[in-house]
C-alpha cells in the first residue's frame, strides 16, 4: 500500500503558484483574492484565516472582508457588486454556510464568472459539463491533481464517486468523465452499494459519514480516495473510510489529514492564480 501524500502535493502545488504571482506581479497583474465572511462561526474564521495565510505564502494579495451576522442579502449583494466591477480584484470568494436568511444561490449567480474561483457559478458548472473546465470547484479539482501526480491512471479505470452534492460528488465525477474513466455515481437511494463499489479501480468516497466504507466496499487493489473530514468521539480527525482496515486491501489510499484536506486551499490558490492569468 502507497499513500497519496496530499501534503506534500499541496506544497508543491502552492510552489508553483507563488512562481507564477511573482510572474504576473512583474508584469504589472498582481494577483488578489476577496473573501467575505458573513457571521461568526468559529469554523469558518479558521477557515477564512488559513486562506489568508495561503495567499500570504503564495504572493497574492487578500483583501479580507468580516460582515456582521445581520448583513442583509442586499448589502451582501452590492459588495460583490462592488468587488466585480473593480479591475484589481481576480478571484471573489464567499464563506460558508451564509446565515439562514441569505439565499446562497442568489449569492453564487451573483458572483461575476470570472472571478468565481469557487467553481459554484452555473456557467462554470456548465463549463465543467461540456468538458470545457477552467475554474472548477477546489475540493474535486484536488483529487485530481492527487491523482496524476501519484502517477495513478484515468483513462479506461472504473470509477465510483459516493456522493452527488454539487460542491464534492457531481463535479468530481465529471473531472473523471473528462479524464476518460467510466464513472458511476453512487448517492443515498443507490441499491447494494457494497457491490457498486467493489467493481471500482479508482473508489472516490465522499459520504460524509466517519469511517462508513470499510474493506467490504473495496476491490483488492483499488485505488482509494477519502474527502471525508470528521471528528470522532475521541476529538481525533477521521475520513469517511475506515483506513485501518481497507489499508492492507488497496494500492493507493489518501489519509485523513494529510490527504485531500490540505488540496482544497492549493487549488484555490490555482485558481486566481488562473483567474488573474486570464484577465
Ligand atoms: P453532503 O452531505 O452534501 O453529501 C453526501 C452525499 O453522500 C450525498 O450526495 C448523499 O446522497 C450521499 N450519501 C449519503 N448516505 C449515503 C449512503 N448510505 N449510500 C450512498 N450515498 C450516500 O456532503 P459533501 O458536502 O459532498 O461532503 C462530503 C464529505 O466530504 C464530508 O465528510 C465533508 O466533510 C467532506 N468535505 C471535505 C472537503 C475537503 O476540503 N477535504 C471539502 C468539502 C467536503
Amino acid at each position: 500500500m502507497e499513500l497519496i501524500d496530499g501534503k506534500k502535493i499541496s506544497a508543491e502545488i502552492k510552489d508553483e503558484c507563488k512562481e507564477k504571482a511573482l510572474r504576473l506581479i512583474r508584469s504589472g497583474k498582481e494577483p488578489c483574492l476577496a473573501v467575505i465572511l458573513v457571521g461568526n462561526d468559529p469554523a469558518s474564521s479558521i477557515y477564512v484565516n488559513n486562506k489568508k495565510k495561503a495567499c500570504e505564502y503564495c504572493n497574492i494579495k487578500s483583501l479580507s472582508y468580516e460582515l456582521d451576522e445581520n448583513t442583509t442579502e442586499k448589502e451582501l449583494l452590492d459588495l460583490i457588486e462592488k468587488l466585480n466591477n473593480d479591475p484589481s480584484v481576480d478571484g471573489i470568494l464567499v464563506q460558508l454556510p451564509l446565515p439562514k436568511h441569505i439565499d446562497e444561490d442568489k449569492v453564487f449567480a451573483a458572483i461575476d464568472p470570472l472571478k468565481d474561483v469557487d467553481g459554484f457559478h452555473i456557467k462554470n458548472v456548465g463549463a465543467l459539463c461540456i468538458g470545457k473546465p477552467v475554474l472548477v470547484s477546489c475540493t474535486p479539482a484536488g483529487v485530481i491533481e492527487l491523482l496524476k501526480r501519484s502517477n495513478v491512471e484515468i483513462s479506461g479505470k472504473r470509477c465510483v464517486v459516493i456522493g452527488r452534492s454539487n460542491i464534492v460528488g457531481k463535479p468530481m465525477a465529471l473531472l473523471m468523465l473528462s479524464e476518460n474513466a467510466t464513472v458511476t455515481i453512487c448517492h443515498s437511494r443507490t441499491k447494494d452499494l457494497e457491490a457498486v463499489c467493489k467493481e471500482a479501480d479508482i473508489l472516490i468516497v465522499a459520504i460524509g459519514k466517519p469511517r462508513f466504507i470499510d474493506s467490504k466496499y473495496v476491490k483488492d487493489g483499488a485505488v482509494v480516495i477519502d474527502v471525508g473530514i470528521h471528528r470522532d468521539e475521541n476529538n481525533k480527525i477521521c475520513g469517511d473510510v475506515n483506513f485501518d482496515d481497507v489499508k492492507e486491501k488497496v494500492s493507493k489510499i489518501t489519509p485523513v489529514p494529510g490527504g485531500v484536506g490540505p488540496m482544497t486551499i492549493a487549488m484555490l490558490m490555482s485558481n486566481v492564480i488562473t483567474a488573474c492569468e486570464r484577465k
